[in-house]
């Protein structure tokens, strides 16, 4: 890909937590992008993974759990573009979009997430449906509504699964919803908090099913282990995170699973293009919005001061707080070895999402 014209002194790319911080940390310092400095987010919205289960609960609308971000960029001096980045070229510093423009820059930052993971064969014959982009799930789970299928399958043992599990079951009640988990549930959890998950998934009539991978889906089945397991309707994925394939055509040095490698200071292995988020790799650094977030204020600092050298280090918290939506107001609580449920943990988790979407979102956006 040639260096093209014009060239942007800053391009973002990706409206993710990281960016979300940053700009709004710029707004907060008096601080703005270099003129003519760009943000590339595949929609005008950014969304609040956190408050994600709440709207397909029916607790919360989409515009609670979203950002308009035309009016942040603009704020901060820079341009929002809707475009999808297609292709990188690191060493010409220069980006592909969707659109077909391609556009040189000086500095570049992404933060533009990850894919769900879909390591089995299919044949088509079932609609798969991404827990991320949010978009999509969103606009998928309005259709459901209006004509709830008869079975959902979830695959995916960790936070998300159990979380959209429990608040599809509520918000579609005459649906059967089976969450397939590859290991036992919550694995990377605490045994207390995969206990009473399961317990809430009992009590909620979700069909659990731990340790049995999904493999391959053909003529509208699930197979496991070379049987049929289930026939629903739709598949839901929420299986992690995958890196998206241009990250590894990029000439970024990336990891064994294609996320781009960064150092403490956020800058992958062309000093020029810093990476924050779950695009990202960094040492005990978890694919999870808490980490995305926490590499905000970083960002927005070394994005500014690269020019000069004097650049901030980012440190990932040793332990982060997790809060799993049960879709009724309750969560479930873990915290190093802690774990407990309720509503005191559901009340906390809505106290800290809706101070989150406060605090980033411009005042005439509202709450
Ligand atoms: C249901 C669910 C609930 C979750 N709950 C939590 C939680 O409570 N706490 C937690 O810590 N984590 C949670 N997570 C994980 C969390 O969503 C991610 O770790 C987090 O969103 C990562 O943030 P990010 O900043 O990397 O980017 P993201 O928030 O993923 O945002 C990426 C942005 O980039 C845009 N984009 C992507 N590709 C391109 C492209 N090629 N060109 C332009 N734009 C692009 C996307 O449209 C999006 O706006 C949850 C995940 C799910 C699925």
């Amino acid at each position: 890909m040639p260096t093209s014209t014009p060239q942007a002194p800053l391009i973002m790319v990706g409206g993710g937590h990281a960016h979300l911080v940053a700009l709004r940390q710029w707004i907060a310092n008096g601080q703005r992008a270099p003129a003519g400095s760009l943000l590339v987010n595949a929609q005008p919205y950014a969304w609040y993974s956190g408050m994600l289960p709440g709207l397909l609960a029916g607790r919360f609308t989409a515009a609670q759990c979203s950002i308009e971000l035309a009016p942040l960029a603009a704020v901060c001096g820079m341009q929002l573009i809707c475009d999808e980045l297609l292709a990188l070229d690191a060493h010409n510093q220069a980006i592909l979009l969707a659109s077909g423009k391609r556009m040189g820059f000086a500095r570049l930052s992404l933060n533009s997430g990850a894919l769900p993971v879909t390591d089995f064969d299919t044949d088509g014959s079932l609609p798969l449906v991404g827990a991320k982009p949010f978009p999509g799930i969103v606009q998928q789970w309005r259709t459901w509504q209006a004509q709830p299928p008869a079975h959902l399958a979830i695959l995916g043992g960790g936070p998300a699964g159990v979380e959209l599990a429990l608040a599809l079951r509520l918000s579609l009640p005459q649906t059967t919803v089976s969450l397939f988990c590859r290991h036992a549930l919550l694995i990377s959890h605490p045994l207390r908090l995969a206990r009473l998950a399961r317990a809430r998934l009992g009590k909620a009539n979700v069909k659990l099913h731990e340790k049995l991978p999904i493999e391959r889906i053909s003529d509208g089945q699930l197979y496991s282990d070379g049987h049929a397991v289930a026939q629903p309707d739709a598949v839901v994925l929420a299986t992690g995170a995958a890196a998206a394939d241009w990250q590894a055509t990029s000439g970024l040095e990336c990891d064994a699973q294609g996320f781009i490698r960064i150092d403490a200071q956020l800058r992958s292995s062309h000093p020029c293009i810093f990476a924050a988020g779950d695009c990202a790799s960094l040492p005990d650094t978890p694919h999870a919005g808490v980490y995305a977030v926490r590499q905000g204020p970083v960002l927005a600092h070394n994005l500014l001061a690269a020019a000069q050298g004097n650049l901030q280090h980012y440190q990932p918290q040793p332990r982060a707080l997790a809060l799993l939506a049960c879709g009724d107001g309750r969560a479930l609580l873990s915290y190093g070895a802690l774990a407990t449920q309720g509503r005191l943990a559901g009340q906390l988790k809505d106290w800290l999402d809706l101070r989150f979407m406060r605090a980033h979102r411009l005042p005439a956006q509202g709450d």
